[in-house]
């Protein structure tokens, strides 16, 4: 679309892309619009009772952005995600993908794109438990009919991308909670999305865990993925180089970061931290 031609959303849209001359002069105008949606409702009946988890969501993500949507619990963030991500359908409202309206596709159409375009990650990881790390990344690669060894090359490759090329016959209850995500961010990765949704990824994790894992997200994202990583907490938030705020099922605010927290500089940080605990404890023993 022209410059003239804008929008709201477009104007929106320009507020919220990055700043740093990366992609542009500010606004998602050369890059690409990857995921959109427009005024998206999504309304939920159980037993007689209404809840209205989106009240009308306009957003638009740019190619090669790592955006984080932010809000409270029940704010409608994994509503977005899964509507976002395909894996619903909004009550109204109409979803892009690269442009292409997805309201009328055939559910196995719909399944087709998801696994071409979007991986997704979870709090809860969802690995099967009696599984080793390397048949848990093949399996995606399984439903797109990818066979034999090739299969297990590309699986054993995206492991070593996050990190875990030393843990590939490890099942699930042998790996730590941090290593545990970064086996579903490896099964995210390995259908060579080109979008990753990640939700609440680092939740159910410790501190340093959960910057590792923004960190690998970083890092693909400076690879070209575009990032989507959901979070009711500023300090993972704020890893991301924009952040649209959710309450009550509506978008309140949509920021640029301004000093963003890069997580290899966090890491550095706890490591000199910890080694200077160390020392203070060995000092205090002699
Ligand atoms: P968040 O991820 O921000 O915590 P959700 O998107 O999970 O929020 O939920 C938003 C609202 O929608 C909440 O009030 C929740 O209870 C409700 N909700 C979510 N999923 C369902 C469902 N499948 N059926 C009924 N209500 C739901
Ligand atoms: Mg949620």
């Amino acid at each position: 679309m022209a410059e003239h031609e804008s929008t709201g959303q477009q104007d929106r849209a320009a507020q919220a892309a990055p700043r740093d001359g990366r992609r542009g002069e500010g606004s998602c105008a050369d890059a690409r619009v990857v995921l959109e949606a427009r005024d998206v409702v999504k309304r939920y009946v159980l037993d007689e009772i209404e809840v209205n988890a989106l009240r009308g969501v306009d957003l638009q993500v740019c190619e090669g952005q790592m955006l984080a949507i932010m809000g409270p619990s029940g704010s409608g963030k994994s509503t977005l995600m899964h509507i976002v991500g395909l894996l619903d359908r909004p009550t109204t409202g109409t979803v892009t993908i690269d442009g292409v309206d997805v309201s009328n596709m055939e559910p196995n159409e719909l399944a087709a794109t998801r696994n071409r375009r979007i991986g997704f990650v979870f709090q809860a990881f969802n690995l099967l438990s009696r599984t080793s790390a390397t048949a848990n990344v093949e399996l995606p690669l399984i439903y797109a009919g990818v066979m034999g060894p090739a299969r297990a090359k590309r699986a054993r490759e995206a492991l070593e991308r996050v990190g875990l090329g030393d843990r590939l016959g490890h099942l699930p209850i042998q790996l730590s909670g941090g290593q545990q995500q970064r086996v579903a961010i490896a099964r995210a990765l390995v259908t060579e999305p080109s979008i990753v949704l990640a939700d609440e990824p680092t939740g159910n994790l410790d501190s340093r865990s959960g910057i590792e894992v923004m960190h690998i997200l970083q890092d693909l994202n400076r690879q070209g993925i575009t990032i989507v990583v959901v979070t009711h907490d500023e300090n993972v938030a704020r890893h991301a180089e924009r952040i649209v705020h959710l309450k009550d099922g509506r978008i309140v605010n949509d920021e640029i970061v301004e000093n963003r927290t890069l997580a290899e500089d966090r890491l550095r940080e706890l490591d000199a931290e910890e080694a200077a605990e160390r020392e203070a404890e060995e000092a205090s023993a002699r």
